[in-house]
């Protein structure tokens, strides 16, 4: 272990790991790269921003059988969100990479420059790729910023590192080309874990999870929407891209509150089945309701509804309501393998069902991206069974990542209790949302027209022109609004 005193604080600051290069100090937050006996300082680092990492420095844990610690941490940020790269170091004295991402764990090891293998811009995703003579899928092509970093790591990183990255996979085995240092890019190579099979030790408590993210459990914070004023409800911290419910602005929350990103004036408001902040029990776990959005098919107009839950143990699920039928969502930290018109993943096979592109119409609430109305994605269904047991596995394309996605039938009533409501909607949220309160004023439209016809017949018949006046004046009244919501659908 090296250990120098920080040349800005005069702390004492550590490298454990014999590949680090550089500290963050703890104090002062300089920024100390590591010379012959000394700490050099080349600059400071920004704050971390407040997340929902259960991982910290000091983690502990076990993988394959050797036991590591977490020593060092790099936050990053790009406009689909934020998330951590932990620097592991292992008690052989080897170091590799834990990523945390939307509740996600990746392990990664560092297998040098890897010339030849692939330009980062022609690494589209869905795309696959031969590696060493193995065949992956790209999942994810980004290029981000690193927000701040703090203890120790094996190169120098600040606010003005760029980090271009993809990430492929196969099976739950994960590969990472990094192009952050040049070109040939640098190979890193893991697997997807789960944070329980690692036996981890010292993670943040889920109370101060909870408390960084906002407190779930009262509900969900609220503040004015600095375009027009209405209340909006989201997670602080958790989730920091949000979207107005009624004017559908984005905005960002950050630390001295909602900040206005995008502005939009689309003052249609939508009730849905559940609203943000809404909470049930599943699987064990507490989900809140942090956004809504609706979608649908290019060559379709009905729509669907798609609710983002989190637990801040459990990390994020969805609930898609379509057509009477609802299904619970886990985002897969694996790439099923796709042959002919099947794909299989967790030993089970799934038969091409249906492809199409998706459109999104409608987004609220906060997400750990920022989805927007007329987001595009290529869809491609799998299906397994049938009935209450049927599941589907999803892969969605974007032009940034490709995603897999397992669903199971969840049927309404149960999810329905889970979640305090009576009862489950018959028609699809996105739709009864759409013609339900004009549906009921059109409804009272034709009665008034029908019962003032009834009542003017006779008037019309005996020509007594002070009731015909008003009747009519009344029927117009009824029958303009209506007019003019259907003038603003245009
Ligand atoms: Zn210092
Ligand atoms: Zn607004």
């Amino acid at each position: 272990m090296f250990t120098a005193e920080c040349p800005s604080c005069g702390a004492k600051v550590s490298l454990r790991a014999s590949a680090s290069t550089t500290a963050v100090c703890a104090f002062c937050k300089s920024t100390l790269v590591r010379r012959a006996d000394a700490l050099e300082r080349i600059g400071v680092q920004g704050e971390l921003l407040e997340d929902y990492a259960r991982v910290q420095i000091g983690t502990g844990g076990t993988h394959e059988g050797r036991g590591f610690s977490v020593v060092g941490r790099i936050q990053l940020r790009d406009e689909s969100g934020a998330w951590n790269e932990w620097y592991v170091l292992f008690e052989d004295g080897s170091t590799g990479w834990l990523s945390e991402a939307s509740g996600q764990y990746a392990l990664t090891f560092d297998r040098g420059k890897a010339p030849g293998v692939a330009t980062f811009e022609a690494l589209a995703p869905g795309r696959p790729v031969t590696i060493e003579g193995e065949r992956w899928s790209v999942t994810d092509r980004r290029t981000a910023r690193c927000t701040a970093a703090e203890g120790e790591l094996p190169f120098p990183v600040d606010s003005r590192w760029e980090a271009r990255v993809a990430d492929l996979r196969r099976d739950d085995r994960l590969v990472t080309l990094d192009w952050s240092d040049g070109d040939p890019p640098t190979l890193y190579v893991g697997r997807a874990v789960a944070l329980e099979a690692l036996a981890p030790t010292l993670l943040r408590s889920l109370a101060v999870v909870e408390e960084t993210a906002g407190a779930l459990e009262g509900g969900l914070q609220s503040l004015a929407c600095p375009s027009c004023g209405a209340p909006v409800r989201y997670v602080p911290k958790l989730a920091a891209n949000v979207t107005c419910r009624q004017c559908k602005s984005e905005l960002s929350g950050r630390s001295e509150g909602l900040v206005l990103e995008v502005e939009r004036a689309d003052r249609a408001e939508r009730p849905t089945w559940l609203a943000l902040g809404d909470a049930g029990e599943r699987d064990g776990e507490r989900w809140t309701v942090i956004g809504i959005l609706a979608r649908r098919a290019a060559e379709d107009p009905q729509e669907w509804t798609e609710y983002l839950l989190y637990s801040p143990k459990a990390g994020f699920r969805w609930i898609v309501h379509a057509s009477g039928r609802f299904q619970w969502v886990e985002v897969l930290n694996e790439a099923p393998e796709v042959a002919g018109a099947g794909a299989r993943v967790r030993g089970e096979s799934y038969t091409r069902n249906d492809a199409y592109d998706s459109i999104t119409t409608w987004v609220a609430g906060s997400f750990n991206w920022r989805p927007k109305v007329g987001d595009r994605a290529h869809v491609t269904e799998f299906v397994r069974g049938s009935g209450d047991g049927r599941r589907t596995l999803t892969l969605e394309r974007s032009d940034t990542e490709a995603t897999w996605s397992l669903a199971v039938d969840a049927p309404a009533g149960p999810l329905g209790a889970a979640f305090g409501k009576a009862a489950a909607p018959k028609a699809t949220a996105a739709v009864a949302a759409t013609d339900g309160p004009k549906r009921s004023v059109r409804d009272l439209a034709v009665i008034f027209t029908i019962v003032l016809g009834v009542l003017s017949l006779p008037a019309l018949l005996f020509s007594d022109d002070d009731l015909i006046g008003p009747a009519i004046v009344a029927v117009i009244a009824l029958w303009a609004p209506l007019r003019l919501e259907r003038d603003e659908d245009d």
